[in-house]
């Protein structure tokens, strides 16, 4: 609950909801939504640890200033919903991150960076998981 408290302030800070509605208009990005097992495995795991795996996610292969196969570092198949959530939000690899979030390329992604990209995925997640 106080999750979700801040969640709202923060995409009220950021101006999220402007994003989430840029999003929702591309016809690519708004194709993807986590399918039952997915929502079923947010539930069953609790956000916190979602967050956690989303954490893990960024850092591991988005963080470095040139990422691993980037570009087809983040699977499309129903594997995690964080993954699914990155298609949708645009942080699936550094050229969405600067395309979507203005975030440069070739260089390491800062720890404001990186729990920004994290916040966005969980807004996702959060919202699927409402409806
Ligand atoms: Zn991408």
């Amino acid at each position: 609950m106080i999750q979700l408290i801040w969640w709202m302030w923060f995409s009220m800070y950021k101006n999220l909801d402007y994003l989430f509605d840029g999003l929702k208009k591309s016809k690519f990005r708004s194709s993807f939504h986590l399918n039952k097992k997915m929502k079923e495995y947010v539930k069953e795991n609790g956000i916190s640890l979602i967050e956690k795996h989303a954490y893990n996610f960024v850092n591991e292969r988005l963080k470095p200033a040139y990422p691993r196969n980037d570009g087809k570092q983040t699977p499309m198949r129903q594997v995690h919903p964080v993954f699914i959530a990155q298609h949708a939000t645009g942080t699936c690899c550094r050229r969405c991150l600067y395309k979507w979030h203005k975030i440069p390329m070739y260089r390491e992604l800062t720890e404001d960076d990186v729990s920004y990209i994290v916040s966005v995925i969980m807004k996702y997640i959060v919202e699927e998981c409402a409806v």
